[in-house]
């Protein structure tokens, strides 16, 4: 197993309730065996205390495992890791999916046929469009063209001007990611009001996750789909918000990988929710494991690759904003010339 440390540079300043910055670091694991290499990455969430140095220490406390480990036997693997391992869900990613990818070229098939899944079943993914000035909103607008479905960064002060920015420039189906940025239930009720009115599909996380009364008051009030992210990590926190949510963003990098995501899709669908697979910023490794089970789920925003300048792989494109999966066997990655 080899770890390390990938800097990523963004193309844009990336600005959310947040953070803003100019780069991202993620933890990148190659599995070797047999001959074939395996990878995986995973973006460490600072919001849940994870940094890339804590990832990639995580990653080398599990190395006697992992060596000693049956990769055919990844359910026990993972388990095991559970034991040894506190949070550190970007490590538990990149190490999964570096796994299935072997697992996936092992065998010849690509991961979503391992899933049993059709890849044109993908649903189109969103683009986003991070909290900027007007004038730059309106730039990465029309840079975002061939995207039909645009996801639009909220949750500050700026909210209304950033809306009308966006729409003087386009009348395209608009998503909206608030990430826990309106303080009060009135507050978020009267913005996602104001939203009803602006071409919105839904808004993702309008209050902070433990506000979880919170937002299901705001629900009862308005039309428009609440979806929680920051508010769902594993696939424990699913039922308990099920009355306050009407979907769940789901992220390899949340929840530990391929196989987690996979039972929150299953139980989200279960309880009746709507189910978005998302991602980080991130390069195209952990972005195509996410695609791979996109087939599955109702929405996607899946373009932390395209946000990138030093993407070291490709594996998913996007053509018109539809996900266009590799057919090659495990990710299908290809390392960048
Ligand atoms: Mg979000």
């Amino acid at each position: 197993m080899d770890v390390r440390i990938v800097r990523l540079q963004l193309r844009h300043t990336w600005t959310t309730t947040m953070a803003s910055s100019e780069f991202r670091d993620t933890v990148h694991v190659a599995y070797r065996r047999d001959g074939i290499t395996g990878r995986g990455e995973g973006a460490p969430i600072v919001r849940y205390k994870e940094s890339a140095e804590s990832a990639r220490q995580a990653l080398e406390s599990l190395r006697p495992l992992v060596a000693a480990a049956d990769p055919w036997r990844f359910t026990k693997l993972e388990a095991e890791v559970h034991r040894r391992i506190r949070g550190e869900y970007a490590a538990r990613a990149a190490l999964e999916i570096a796994l299935f990818d072997w697992i996936g070229q092992k065998l010849g098939l690509p991961l979503y046929q391992y899933f049993g899944l059709d890849p044109d079943d993908a649903p189109i993914t969103s683009f986003s469009i991070g909290i900027d000035t007007p004038e730059l909103t309106r730039q990465k607008v029309r840079e975002a063209e061939p995207f039909p479905v645009l996801k639009i960064k909220v949750g500050l002060a700026t909210d209304e001007q950033t809306i009308a920015a966006v729409r003087s420039v386009t009348d395209k189906p608009l998503r909206v990611d608030a990430n826990e940025g309106w303080k009060t239930k009135e507050e978020a009720l009267e913005k996602i009001r104001w939203l009803e009115t602006q071409g919105v599909e839904f808004v993702e996380q309008p209050l902070p996750a433990a506000m979880v009364e919170e937002t299901r008051w705001v629900r009862e009030r308005v039309r428009m789909p609440i979806i929680a992210d920051e508010a769902v990590l594993h696939p424990s926190d699913i039922p308990r918000l099920a009355a306050a949510y009407d979907g769940v963003n789901i992220k390899l990098d949340k929840c530990g990988g391929l196989l987690p995501a996979w039972r929150m899709i299953q139980i989200a669908r279960a309880l009746g929710l709507k189910t978005m697979l998302g991602c980080m910023i991130s390069s195209s490794v952990s972005v195509t494991a996410a695609a791979h089970l996109a087939p599955l789920v109702d929405y996607a925003d899946l373009d932390g690759n395209l946000l990138i300048a030093n993407d070291p792989y490709s594996g998913v494109k996007v053509e018109r904003g539809k996900l266009i999966l590799p057919r090659r066997a495990g990710l299908g990655l290809i390392e960048a010339a």
